[in-house]
């Protein structure tokens, strides 16, 4: 019998399991194929500022990445490196807009000067920006809980304790990525984008991360490096995409063409030389419309209509009058920022279930329920 049981072991449900775990909780953690085999397997994993005029969504991001870069740091420095990102400007981000965040800028010549192998590019240096692996990481980070492997079909509750395949728990936190829901939840509105990653031998010396529609990832332990995609709006700006958009003139379902889409990108910031692929991983992400993560207690999207209709008029119920799944929670929608957000949600979290510390409003399942339910009748 746990305190918790986390049903997905990505980033969101490794950092919640190691909070919980230090706060002195029992913990278990399931995965249907292991720690760091969704997204969090295929992640870079870039940890960089998002740059432009301050809002609220690129504020939570920043926060989050400050967050982050100190947790991972003392977690295990061996599987960190902190040498700061060049960003060069593209479609989505101007120059003005990257020179919003504190910088120091790269002319070509002052690149030229770092490394022979840059081509002509110019950018904006931010020293917070770092790399880690991912699965190094959510090893460690889960070192202390139990690992099941195993695919969850149904929960099962009798007298408020939770069965999930012969795991018995209290309380059960879904971190399950892009996949079902165990638990029905219409009004989050999950949709999964596709992505790739590859590692490469190089005889280059990569000085810092670099990105531009596309991250390169400095040198390794082993001198090797990573390349993978960004994956912005892609409506917006080129993005290999293999999800239902075929329509789309950025879809591409083939592996070979996305390796040789990130070739080409990266070939255009920096030289690299003797280049040999070692590895691919490809990966779907999760994101909601707005970007913002979500967060917090599982609202019972039809109890809550059924006890309270008007709220599809717009009427305001106290959040704590809503009817919840019992002692079911959930962190998802990371998006393309899960290693920068995941250890600050699950802190955010695990203040909540501990210390009963509010969820902030923009991340809450509360917002989402009361929009869509709003929108399903309009
Ligand atoms: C190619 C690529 C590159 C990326 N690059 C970056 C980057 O540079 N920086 C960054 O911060 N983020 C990056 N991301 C985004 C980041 O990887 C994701 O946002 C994050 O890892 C999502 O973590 P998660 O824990 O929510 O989901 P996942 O990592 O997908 O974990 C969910 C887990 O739940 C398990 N699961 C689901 N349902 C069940 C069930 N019923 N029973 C048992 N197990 C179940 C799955 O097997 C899976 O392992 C990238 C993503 C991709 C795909």
């Amino acid at each position: 019998m746990y305190d918790y049981l986390i049903i997905g072991a990505g980033s969101a449900g490794c950092a919640i399991a190691h909070f919980l775990n230090k706060a002195g909780k029992s913990v278990a953690i399931i995965d249907r194929d292991g720690v760091a085999s969704g997204a969090s397997g295929a992640a870079g994993a870039f940890l960089s500022p998002l740059a432009g005029k301050k809002n609220p969504y690129n504020s939570f991001v920043n926060d989050s990445l400050t967050f982050s870069l100190d947790f991972y740091e003392k977690l295990s420095s061996e599987s960190f490196i902190k040498k700061g990102v060049l960003r060069v400007a593209d479609e989505n981000f101007s120059k003005d807009s990257l020179n919003e965040l504190e910088n120091e800028y790269y002319s070509s010549q002052k690149l030229r000067t770092i490394s022979s192998d840059f081509k002509d590019i110019e950018g904006f240096f931010y020293k917070e920006a770092a790399y880690i692996n991912p699965s190094e990481i959510l090893h460690k980070m889960i070192e202390g809980c139990d690992l099941y492997i195993k695919e969850i079909i149904e929960l099962k509750y009798e007298d408020e304790i939770y069965s999930a395949d012969g795991v018995k728990t209290k309380n059960i936190i879904l971190t399950q990525g892009v996949s079902n829901s165990l638990v029905d939840s219409p009004y989050i509105g999950l949709s999964p984008i596709f992505g790739l990653r590859l590692d490469a031998k190089t005889t280059t010396k990569v000085p810092f991360n670099i990105h531009k529609s596309i991250s390169i990832s400095t040198n390794k332990k082993d001198n090797t490096i990573a390349i993978g995609a960004t994956q912005q709006r892609h409506d917006s700006s080129e993005i290999f995409c293999n999800t239902s958009c075929d329509k789309c003139s950025f879809y591409v379902d083939d592996e070979k063409a996305q390796v040789e889409y990130l070739l080409n990108k990266a070939n255009e910031l920096i030289e690299l030389k003797d280049l040999e692929v070692i590895k691919t991983y490809t990966g779907a992400r999760s994101s909601i419309k707005s970007y913002f993560p979500v967060v917090g207690k599982l609202v019972d999207y039809n109890a809550s209509l059924k006890k309270y209709p008007s709220i599809k008029n717009g009427t305001m119920i106290p959040k704590e009058s809503l009817l919840y799944h019992p002692n079911i929670y959930i962190i998802n929608a990371l998006g393309s920022r899960g290693f920068v957000f995941a250890p600050y949600l699950a802190k955010i979290l695990s203040q909540y279930l501990l210390e009963n510390l509010e969820i902030p409003s923009e991340i809450s399942t509360q917002k989402l329920f009361f929009k869509y339910a709003r929108k399903k009748v309009a």
